[in-house]
């Protein structure tokens, strides 16, 4: 109640706040810096769980400060938190919105307080004045919908990632040799190798201590369900709907899934998963590796095979890498992760920010060659050097030991909370070549499946969705977790939880979500 009558308060001083835009100005080729002959001071709300404030001294930012003549203020509201909605919830309660916001997830923000005024409509700012931005959206009419609000406008200018692979499945193909076994080509084959890690000592020590299957992010071990055609989300987020035949719809209602499920209870119950699967998080990796104890995992390509180079010579023989997604039960190699060509986090600009004009110019930055440059790699002389024409990460950056990526946000650079084009060449020269190959292995076989883009819901149907999803997905969890550790039978309880979650409104929000799809992406 509050909150809606805030935002009431803004729309009436919308009108007011926001000057006219200049129309006169075309649209310019190349990008002339600086953007403004004096400096320009913008003030933004920039939140991350890993740095709860925007930073002015970041390298990166101090070079965009001094190419572009606007310099950023920090006015992140709730720094003292690390959850992003509480420090916007705060934000929107102190009524004042900075020039600039920028977060993850600033997606379903804007698209719910855009409409009511909060946020400006960027459309005709990038028509005019972001030759870059404007060019990718051209170019790909995809984003241009994913980042359009239901009333038409687009809000925000988000992190676009670049390259399609995240994960693969590896396995140890050091203990597959010395049980004489093959790479599991299908799901039986899979689960007699993953029965020998159990049984035949690969580790070679006597004891009977393998976890065959392993995962850091629990929600990787219910993807398996993909081996009997389940499916788990249709995107980079979990839990996530998927299009199937222009249908949306959920893969934890789905047959495979069901029959999915039930196969791997019985894998846990064989003592094929890691028994902590659901408690031993984010060290469970590099702990069984090292140990010697894991055999098997769905994981990122560069970092997974950074552990041939990192424990190597510690674990005799060590040799983890990437395999094809074993076939499903009905034939189907299939790799369910992907990267998005857009994320729903990046920038927008708020509804009293009086230089909406040089904020776009300055968005439009980070699209154009030096200031991508600059948000990908970091500061020219010190990060990487221009060889033959393209930017090269220096060698002390690549052989400090610490990640780069870790290294890259240190200096302000690959941030989550603001709008630009990620270049995956960046990532490539740190990655190593046990992942490169995994990934012309996945690519080789054209494992992708396709992407549910996301929608925007409007104001009716958002109002179904927080309803009706909220409890829906955790009862969903719920079981997913009693059945997988066998406290509940899947195949007993099937026909009641389908029908329990249809009378908690399944069927509704199925309905608004296909609603919202076609009036997104098959209208036009
Ligand atoms: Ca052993």
């Amino acid at each position: 109640m509050r909150k809606r009558l805030l935002i009431s308060t803004m729309l009436a001083t919308f009108a007011a706040a926001v000057p006219a835009l200049a129309d006169e100005t075309a649209p310019q080729e190349g990008m002339a810096l600086p953007i403004v002959a004096s400096p320009l001071a913008l003030t933004i709300h920039m939140h991350h769980k890993r740095y709860p404030r925007y930073d002015e001294s970041w390298p990166v930012e101090v070079e965009a400060c001094r190419l572009t003549n606007i310099c950023l203020k920090n006015a992140t509201v709730g720094s003292n938190s690390d959850d992003s909605n509480e420090a916007l919830n705060l934000l929107m309660a102190s009524g004042k919105i900075p020039d600039i916001v920028g977060m993850m997830g600033i997606k379903d923000v804007v698209n719910k307080y855009g409409p009511e005024g909060a946020f400006q409509p960027l459309n005709d700012l990038i028509d005019q004045y972001a030759p870059h931005i404007k060019a990718v959206l051209d170019q790909n009419p995809s984003i241009r919908s994913a980042i359009t609000s239901s009333d038409g406008n687009i809000y925000f200018i988000p992190d676009m990632p670049d390259g399609k692979y995240t994960m693969g499945f590896f396995i140890r193909y050091d203990w597959l040799d010395k049980l004489g076994l093959d790479v599991p080509q299908n799901v039986e084959e899979l689960h007699q190798v993953l029965l020998a890690f159990r049984n035949d000592d690969p580790n070679g020590n006597g004891l009977k201590d393998e976890i065959p299957y392993f995962n850091r992010a629990w929600q990787e071990f219910p993807r398996l369900v993909t081996l009997w055609d389940g499916r788990t989300s249709g995107s980079d987020t979990y839990y996530d709907f998927y299009v199937d035949d222009g249908q949306v719809r959920h893969g934890f209602i789905g047959e495979g899934y069901h029959l999915g499920i039930s196969n791997l209870a019985q894998w846990y119950q064989e003592g094929l998963i890691d028994p902590e699967i659901f408690t031993r998080g984010a060290s469970s990796r590099e702990y069984l590796l090292s140990e010697n104890l894991g055999g098997m995992t769905h994981d990122w390509f560069a970092s997974t095979a950074g552990y041939n180079d990192s424990i190597g010579d510690k674990v005799e023989g060590f040799d983890f890498r990437a395999f094809p997604p074993p076939a499903s039960v009905s034939g189907v190699r299939m790799e369910e992760t992907r990267r998005s060509p857009v994320r729903p986090d990046g920038w927008a600009m708020g509804y009293t920010n009086t230089h909406p004009e040089e904020t776009m110019k300055y968005f439009d930055f980070w699209f154009s060659p030096v200031g991508k440059n600059l948000v990908n790699y970091g500061v020219e002389g010190k990060q990487w050097d221009m060889v033959d024409g393209k930017p090269r990460l220096k060698p002390e950056v690549l052989g400090s030991g610490e990640p780069v990526n870790a290294q890259m946000y240190a200096i302000g650079a690959s941030l989550q909370t603001r709008g630009y084009p990620r270049d995956y060449e960046q990532e490539r020269q740190w990655t190593n070549q046990a992942a490169l190959d995994g990934i012309a292995l996945y690519d080789q076989g054209d494992y992708l499946i396709d992407l549910f883009p996301g929608v925007s819901l409007n104001p009716e149907e958002q109002a179904v969705y927080d309803k009706y999803w909220p409890p829906i997905l955790d009862l969903m969890l719920e079981k997913q977790q009693a059945w997988l550790l066998g406290s509940a039978d899947v195949d007993a309880e099937w026909d009641g939880y389908l029908a329990q979650l249809d009378s908690m409104g399944m069927q509704q929000v199925l309905a608004v979500m296909q609603e919202a799809y076609q009036r997104q992406y098959q209208a036009n």
